[in-house]
């Protein structure tokens, strides 16, 4: 499975993955996905938001075990940040079925679309769609940097994108959802556990900040002359990591655009995006103020406007005591060491689900700690360690 996956959407000048949402790298992806469920006599169904799931056992008799993950990327992102959560479901069936184990609830894995936001600059809309926390008009209104919109996206990979919106009678079948993700950071690494459980998913959110200068000739334009927006830009990078360390969060700018993007040519548009977390809500409003603020100050002195639009939130999830407490339990007659509980800096479709249906997520330990890049990893003893516990909650869960 994991050798037929690791070849679609890479990026061999790079290493990285470019699996975009509705792109061909992604119709591949879900075609694999396909080919496993069938291959396994599972029911493939795709849902009104292009999330894709494989069922054993019938759907409608409602307290399914749900597990799964994604298959899209961020721009050269690892081969585990999703892919290992959807290939750990599958082996973890396998596992089972080698056990001989008789489930007695329907039993379902899943991949959902768009996690990673890469395309369209609003993470996990598969999940959000579903959850009633995107709606379809606002999924519409979502547009990519070439200025394609995410219908049309959908469209051309033979989606209906009329069709998405909240999926409330799906949901209402999940009687628990376990996603197995790789750690993205050094938690398990630090206290030499192969896999580890999750508390929480810290709040997060996007904001565009929109530094609006005049564009003219690098050559020939006064100092005092200039507005250029690439100084209170530059001001406010500083400011986000230094607001950061003071509160304890993360604060990052990771994409900018230039307009016009000429290197004779003072900008007339420095359009960059601001990605903020923290452990809780108000160490992150206070990021973000500060941050905007010192970006408004230093606009104002250069001669600059700034817009700053908050593009996408996601409040602090707790993933239940109940669910969390039970799969301690079950991974606890296995193993002889207590099972680390870590909270996540990244968001997760788990996350997102947790309003709607009982989640919790299992993490494997990433030696590096680096995710969202090719030094993406885990050894393949962890990755096995990852699908025996998974096989033991699905047991624990799907056979009660
Ligand atoms: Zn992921």
């Amino acid at each position: 499975m994991w050798d037929d996956l690791a070849r679609i959407g890479r990026e061999a000048s790079t290493g990285g993955y470019r699996r975009y949402a509705w792109t061909g790298a992604d119709t591949d992806c879900r075609a694999w996905f396909r080919e496993q469920a069938e291959s396994r006599g599972l029911r493939n169904e795709t849902d009104r938001n292009g999330n894709l799931w494989a069922w054993l056992g019938d759907p409608e008799a409602g307290d399914a075990v749900v597990t799964g993950s994604h298959l899209d990327s961020v721009p050269d992102g690892g081969a585990f940040d999703g892919p290992l959560g959807v290939v750990s479901a599958f082996a973890a069936l396998d596992e089972l079925r080698a056990r001989g184990t008789r489930l007695t609830k329907p039993l379902a894995i899943t991949a959902f679309g768009d996690e990673e936001g890469a395309r369209f600059g609003v993470a996990c809309v598969g999940s959000r769609l579903s959850a009633g926390q995107l709606t379809r008009e606002q999924a519409h209104a979502l547009r990519a940097t070439d200025g394609t919109t995410l219908p049309q996206a959908m469209e051309a990979a033979g989606y209906d994108p009329d069709a998405i919106g909240p999926d409330p009678e799906r949901l209402g079948r999940i009687g628990a959802l376990v996603e197995l993700h790789v750690e993205q950071g050094r938690a398990l690494d630090l206290t030499n556990a192969p896999v580890g459980l999750a508390s929480a998913v810290w709040p997060h959110g996007r904001w565009r900040f929109d530094f609006h200068g005049e564009a003219n000739h690098a050559g020939t334009t006064r100092i005092e002359d200039r507005r250029d927006p690439m100084l209170p830009y530059a001001e406010t990078v500083l400011a986000a990591r230094r607001e950061a360390e003071l509160a304890g969060a993360l604060a990052t700018f990771g994409k900018v655009l230039v307009q016009p993007g000429g290197v004779n040519a003072i900008p007339s548009l420095v359009s960059a995006w601001l990605d903020s977390r923290a452990a809780d809500p108000s160490s992150l409003d206070t990021v973000v103020g500060a941050v905007e603020s010192a970006a408004r100050d230093a606009a104002t002195r250069s001669g600059v406007e700034l817009d700053v639009v908050r593009e996408s939130f996601t409040p602090l999830v707790e993933f239940g005591h109940a669910l969390r407490d039970e799969l301690a339990r079950i991974l606890g007659r296995t193993s002889n060491a207590p099972l680390p509980v870590i909270p996540s800096g990244a968001g997760h479709d788990a996350g997102i689900l947790s309003a709607s249906v009982p989640t919790a997520m299992l993490f494997v330990r990433n030696p590096t700690g680096i995710s969202h890049s090719p030094a993406e990893s885990a050894t393949e003893d962890d990755c096995v360690a990852g699908v025996r516990a998974l096989a033991d909650v699905l047991e624990g869960l799907a056979c009660a």
